[in-house]
């Protein structure tokens, strides 16, 4: 598995507005700085304390993405550096993530995770709990976060058509969330694909695509 050819490969292959984040969870460092030094930046990781470790330990320019589940009594470890949360999906976890980011004085962006795989295993907001949070005036109270955008995750299958189905409805709900919602919201990322359809998500409107094991391998665990 060589790590360089990897990522040069997916890299040459993806449109230029769409940017590629480099999932790391449970590879070392090594690796990490293996795709570092071919001038990836952007690192995702699924939990806190481990992202944590790997940017205490490895150069500070990289970029670092939070793409996992969030537990709210963890968003302060990574409240000073992380670049962008990708899958918040209530309220209370952003209400949280600005009183963190208060203390070190940042905005911190984050994505919605809205939920469009049919299985109940996936965590997400709806289209209109997403309408109905941002005209909160708990939500208008939030100075220190930056809703960039959503982000998706599709069922686990190998229905192709299954698949790219639920893709095209976040992109519907993008647009027509972009479109209407134009006060504290300014929705550029749309963050879904990861390395078994990533190219049926760029098809679909990706922006960023979320690529771990056609990078570094398959993992043994999660
Ligand atoms: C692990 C993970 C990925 C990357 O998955 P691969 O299939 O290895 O590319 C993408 N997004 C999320 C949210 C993940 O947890």
């Amino acid at each position: 598995m060589n790590i360089a050819q990897n990522l040069k490969k997916i890299s040459i292959s993806i449109p230029q507005n769409v940017s590629l984040v480099a999932v790391s969870k449970t590879k070392p460092n090594s690796a990490i700085l293996e795709a570092y030094n071919t001038d990836q930046r952007a690192f995702g990781e699924n939990k806190i304390q481990e992202m944590v470790e790997k940017y205490e330990n490895l150069p500070k320019d990289i970029e670092w993405h939070m793409i996992g589940h969030l537990q709210r009594n963890k968003v302060k470890y990574m409240a000073h550096f992380v670049h962008l949360i990708h899958g918040v999906d209530s309220l209370k976890t952003l209400i949280e993530i600005n009183k963190q980011a208060q203390k070190h004085h940042r905005i911190i962006n984050c994505l919605l995770q809205l939920k469009i795989a049919q299985e109940d295993s996936k965590f997400g907001l709806s289209k209109s709990d997403v309408e109905s949070m941002v005209i909160s005036e708990e939500f208008s109270a939030l100075k220190n976060i930056n809703i960039q955008g959503l982000m998706g995750m599709a069922s686990f299958t190998q229905n192709k058509s299954m698949i790219r189905t639920e893709f095209k409805t976040l992109k519907t709900n993008f647009d027509s969330l972009k479109k209407n919602i134009t006060v504290n919201f300014n929705l550029s990322i749309l963050s879904i694909g990861m390395s078994g359809d990533y190219q049926i998500a760029i098809e679909e409107g990706s922006t960023m695509i979320r690529v771990g094991s056609s990078i570094f391998g398959i993992r043994n665990y999660d």
